[in-house]
């Protein structure tokens, strides 16, 4: 699982068990990101029920942030006997299972890692890409993570640049043209946006984005699945 917001988990929960889980992988600590590992905190079982503690990948230097949010949520251990944290170096691949992630640093508000994934199991094709921005402004790391990806999965929670700080170096979201102006460079095979403000249905974003790039776009939807 790849980042926990809000309402996540009870989504997850229609579909899978929370012991189904390999692990979890959150790109940065802003609580529209991870609140939810408290949700699956109370789904997961206990050590003593579970056959193993899940493994939850954070950011470098967040475990002090994930103590408050343990205590927030009740007490300091409050995570202990279910959740077993590792955190990144945000350079070298992690890899979980068949799965290999590798982290690129993005532009935003706090220190965040978007994900370029490789699958290596059996009957699978390493060669495929799937690649996360998680939260970004424009930023050299975006056209790295989406290079020849097989399905870009990449925000666009800007309607317009006066929601974002002004100055460059300190952007920290993509209007929906930008993230296809970015899948377009990096010859992305596959688009498709998330992170678009509510309420609405995002056909606004969609028609942006469609005057920036060539290829297959889609507004990410709850519980649709996505070949690669
Ligand atoms: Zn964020």
């Amino acid at each position: 699982m790849l980042d926990a917001g809000p309402g996540t988990v009870a989504q997850l929960l229609r579909r899978n068990t929370p012991d189904e889980l390999d692990a979890v992988v959150i790109s940065h600590m802003h609580t529209d990101h991870c609140l939810d590992l408290v949700t699956l905190r109370y789904s997961y079982p206990w050590i003593d029920v579970a056959k193993k503690r899940l493994l939850v990948i954070v950011p470098p230097g967040s475990m002090a942030q994930i103590s408050e949010l343990a205590l927030g949520a009740g007490y300091v251990n409050f995570f202990d006997k279910s959740f077993i944290f590792d955190e990144h170096d945000g350079k070298r691949p992690i890899e979980i299972g068949d799965l290999r992630f590798e982290p690129d640093e993005t532009q935003h508000y706090v220190r965040t890692w978007g994900f370029r994934v490789q699958a290596r199991g059996s009957g699978e094709d390493p060669n495929k890409i799937f690649a996360f921005s998680a939260d970004a402004g424009p930023c050299p790391a975006l056209p790295r993570l989406a290079d020849h990806a097989d399905l870009f999965l990449c925000e666009a929670a800007l309607r317009s640049l006066k929601e974002d700080d002004p100055a460059p170096q300190s952007r920290g979201h993509l209007m929906p043209a930008e993230a296809a102006e970015v899948a377009q460079g990096a010859a992305a095979r596959k688009l498709v946006l998330t992170h678009i403000p509510l309420p609405d249905d995002g056909k606004w974003a969609l028609e942006e984005a469609r005057t920036a790039y060539d290829g297959q776009i889609e507004i990410a939807e709850t519980l649709k699945s996505y070949e690669i």
